[in-house]
């Protein structure tokens, strides 16, 4: 079992039934579905597929329905490529046009009003870097060409020193999420996340959506807003992505591999799964194996203790989708068996018993100190909310980690946490039956073997549903 999950994006060379169950069966554990690109018909088919996949496979892949964001683009320019040359001035205008090198359209009406003289503007990832000579705070702003190039059709723009004034959640967004939420995806993700209040309204929204089903969110970090407010991200958050590509512009691109780590052990800390992405095998777009740094770079994202790696060009758009998410298991299952990333130190709970989770949270800490010191096989949850999942796992033990639970929903949830293999069971008869019931099951599926130890954490009775309070320690028969 690799435990370190992979994202993997859909797109149109992975929207076939054929396609998706070869990513599945090659190791993805969730699929994105990138609301920047697509139709509705096609995200619902894509989603369908997977849903049918899950039923054939008796696979839990994740839904995640990423939203685009305040993402800001250029318009359409003439012959799709005109030439910006270094030291000429260009006006980014927000009436739309046809651009030319003197020119541009912004989607983004606020620009001259929020931008200031002297602040950069970069285009297509970067590629291109403007500095703003003057504004007329209306409708054009006048910038200076610092590293020219070819400037094609709708790229994205990035304004790494400029307070974007434009909501989280735009009149796009709201419509994708209502699309998602109906669709009952297990995930979505936010783009261009500022504080933690586009969190909080995120989760105000879904909540409104449907009391039942709680969709969760992913905090996608791609502004410096966002790092200096991290902390309070990370807590209003379920979940985070490093999304490397923004973030590579927004902020000096060499301080991306600090940002990574430093992320990664906030969120282990408040066990919020983490997930690391874009560019990780960029080079198999096109190519059949991974370049030597590509491998060393989702190697070293297991050993950070990310939960997850994602895949976007590679499987949306690349010629292999399938072959890379094997390469990537490949790479994934190596470093698990050789490096040391298990055991982390890093989520001791607080001893307060006033703290509603102290119950719960000592239980999953002193189940996976008892597998360290055992050597156990298995830790066994028996969660309805998935809590107990979330907070064993960030405590990354060697034994496997099993989920049983009668919320089929969360099942497809946890399939982005670091090693968490969930079950579905809805028996009930008494602890000692279910214990014993769950081993066989899992003896069965061939996840033990005699003799193995295995502690079980519970909540009993069993019938009241209430938070872990339980833990045993038993051998397989
Ligand atoms: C990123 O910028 O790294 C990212 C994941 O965002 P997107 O692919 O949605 O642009």
């Amino acid at each position: 079992m690799k435990r370190t999950k992979i994202v993997a994006t859909l797109g149109p060379a992975s929207s076939s039934a054929e396609v998706i169950e070869g990513m599945i069966k090659a190791g993805a554990d969730v699929c994105r579905i990138n609301f920047s690109h697509g139709s509705y018909d096609n995200v619902l088919q894509q989603i369908n597929i997977i849903r049918e996949i899950n039923k054939k496979l008796g696979t839990h892949t994740a839904i995640l329905a990423d939203l685009q964001g305040p993402k800001l683009r250029i318009g359409v320019v003439e012959n799709n490529g005109v030439e910006l040359v270094a030291g000429k001035e260009i006006i980014i205008t927000t009436q739309e046009c046809v651009g030319t090198a003197e020119r541009v359209y912004i989607t983004y009406p606020q620009f001259p009003k929020d931008v200031k003289v002297g602040e950069n503007i970069l285009i297509d990832d970067g590629k291109l870097l403007l500095e703003t000579v003057s504004t007329n705070g209306v409708d054009e702003v006048k910038a200076v060409i610092k590293h020219g190039g070819i400037l094609s059709s709708k790229k994205g723009v990035n304004l790494p020193n400029t307070k974007v004034s434009l909501p989280c959640l735009t009149e796009k967004d709201l419509k994708d999420l209502d699309f998602a939420l109906t669709n009952h995806v297990d995930w979505v993700g936010l783009s261009f996340v500022r504080s933690a209040s586009d969190i909080i309204e995120l989760k105000h929204l879904i909540a409104n959506f449907n009391q039942k089903i709680r969709t969760r969110v992913v905090a996608k970090i791609e502004k410096p807003e966002a790092i200096f407010e991290i902390d309070a991200i990370i807590k209003e958050t379920d979940a985070l992505m490093v999304a490397r590509g923004d973030l590579g512009v927004e902020v000096p691109m060499q301080q991306v591999p600090v940002i990574q780590k430093m992320l990664v052990r906030k969120c282990l800390e408040q066990s919020k799964p983490v997930i690391i992405a874009t560019q990780m095998m960029e080079s198999m777009i096109t190519n059949i194996s991974p370049s030597r740094a590509e491998v060393n770079d989702v190697a070293n994202s297991v050993m950070d203790g990310a939960d997850a790696v994602m895949l976007s060009g590679e499987t949306s758009v690349g010629n292999h989708p399938a072959k890379v998410v094997e390469a990537m298991t490949k790479i994934i299952q190596h470093v698990e068996q050789e490096a040391d990333i298990y055991n982390r130190e890093n989520a001791a709970p607080e001893v307060d018993i006033r703290n509603e989770r102290f119950l719960s949270d000592s239980i999953c800490y002193t189940a996976a100190k008892m597998a360290q010191r055992t050597s156990a096989a298995a830790i066994v949850t028996m969660t309805h909310s998935g809590y107990t999942a979330f907070k064993l796992a960030s405590h990354r033990p060697k034994a496997n980690i099993f989920v049983f639970t009668d919320n089929y929903d969360i099942l497809t949830t946890l399939n982005l946490v670091w090693g968490v293999k969930g079950f579905y069971y809805d028996k009930n008869i008494s602890t000692d039956h279910t214990i014993a019931d769950i081993k066989f099951i899992l003896k069965k599926n061939g996840m033990v073997k005699t003799n193995d130890l295995v502690i079980n954490i519970a909540s009993i009775p069993l019938s009241e549903k209430g938070k872990s309070n339980m833990i045993k320690l038993s051998a397989v028969e």
